[in-house]
């Protein structure tokens, strides 16, 4: 593990990445393609990329095209990048260089792609009601005679609500993508992570996952991707009564042991996450106590028998989404808020450890008795 480093420690686990991957697959004889925007949502996005290409992923998405040079780089040249935000001013060279395909949001974009690079592939975004990118109605009604004929790879549109599963909002989106798109012959693409989960009618040729794959909700069958480490400072003993950290948030009820740890909201663990959230040394709980600092959390350590060299803060037994509910957020911001500090090392690692691990998590959330007894107040 972690001994003797100085630093915290991002573990990814790329075998569980292309698990979830696969299990996602599964679910849909569509395409699977992979959303790899914003660094692989904060875990690397070429590592990431790499990993599902080779785990037959042939289709890729970023948010910006500075970022599909990196994608292009580990997956070689045959995979389709698309780039969310299209055709913007000054990408013409860097979509070339790197065969990317821009997925055109406007009548802007349209015409500056056929003008600067003419013949080069692209998509085509529809606005279905999220009012965020795409093309209005109005429009791709003006453009879409000219769009089709020059053959784009894929006409996609994007769900405000998929992760409501009962939300009026998806039918509504389904109902007009259908409409602005039946009949064409363009492969075609409205599901991320949610759309997959709200079943086939959603998945059209190709589905778009991204959070899913990194282990987060609303997948919930996703194997835990990250597990993050972090190192022990400092151990010290208080008496009852004494006080922890900034603005003496946290009163010792009893005598007890504090472990200081080297990571803080600079590294993107939010201050607001504060109580709620454990640290675990093996399988055992270990309460966060007193306010997140820039750079150190505490921790009451005292159901422990020796003194941990590091902690962890995520793994299997909470997740990014325990940590976003905590803070407040989901888990998408803490993947992508994950420090730049942070030493990362990527792994391959059997899964046959996951029932058993589960079972824990289980046992725990049935049993709240067997936590130590500060975390249970
Ligand atoms: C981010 C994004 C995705 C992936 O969404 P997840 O919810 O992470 O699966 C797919 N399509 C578009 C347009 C996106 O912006």
């Amino acid at each position: 593990m972690n001994r003797g480093m100085s630093t915290a420690h991002l573990t990814i686990d790329l075998d569980a990445l292309a698990d979830n991957w696969q299990a996602l697959n599964a679910r849909t004889t569509a395409e699977t393609a992979a959303v790899v925007k914003a660094d692989g949502y904060g875990l690397g996005a070429a590592r990431v990329a790499a990993r599902l290409a080779r785990a037959g992923a042939r289709t890729f998405f970023v948010a910006a095209a500075e970022e599909g040079a990196a994608v292009r780089k580990a997956v070689g040249p045959d995979p389709m990048i698309g780039v969310f935000s299209g055709h913007m001013e000054g990408d013409a060279g860097i979509l070339r260089a790197n065969r990317l395909t821009p997925m055109i949001n406007s009548v802007d974009q349209m015409l500056r792609h056929v003008e600067q690079l003419p013949g080069h592939r692209f998509g085509v975004q529809l606005d279905t009601g999220m009012n965020r990118l795409g093309l209005e109605p109005e429009d791709w009604a003006q453009l879409r005679e000219i769009a089709l004929r020059q053959n784009p790879a894929l006409v996609m549109s994007h769900l405000a609500c998929a992760d409501e599963p009962g939300h009026d909002m998806n039918r509504k989106q389904l109902r007009l993508f259908k409409e602005m798109t039946d009949g064409i012959k363009a492969p075609r693409s409205l599901a991320a992570t949610g759309g997959i989960l709200l079943g086939p009618d959603y998945h059209f040729d190709l589905c778009r996952p991204g959070v899913g794959l990194y282990g987060g909700e609303p997948f919930d069958e996703a194997k835990a991707v990250v597990t993050l480490d972090l190192p022990v400072i400092q151990v010290r003993d208080l008496a009852e009564g004494e006080t922890v950290g900034y603005g003496n948030s946290w009163t010792a009820p009893r005598a007890c042991r504090i472990a200081t740890v080297a990571a803080g909201y600079a590294d993107g663990l939010h201050r607001a996450m504060g109580r709620g959230i454990t640290l675990f040394a093996g399988k055992t709980a270990c309460p966060v106590v007193g306010r997140i600092s820039m750079d150190l959390i505490t921790v009451d350590v005292s159901g422990l028998d020796h003194e941990p060299a590091s902690l962890q803060l995520l793994n299997r037994l909470q997740t990014v989404d325990d940590l976003a509910e905590a803070a407040g957020t989901i888990g998408y911001e803490i993947l992508t808020s994950m420090g730049r500090r942070y030493r990362r090392s990527y792994v391959s690692c059997s899964a046959s450890a996951d029932r058993a691990v589960e079972s824990i998590r289980d046992k725990l959330r049935r049993r709240p008795d067997l936590l130590p007894q500060s975390l249970a107040e």
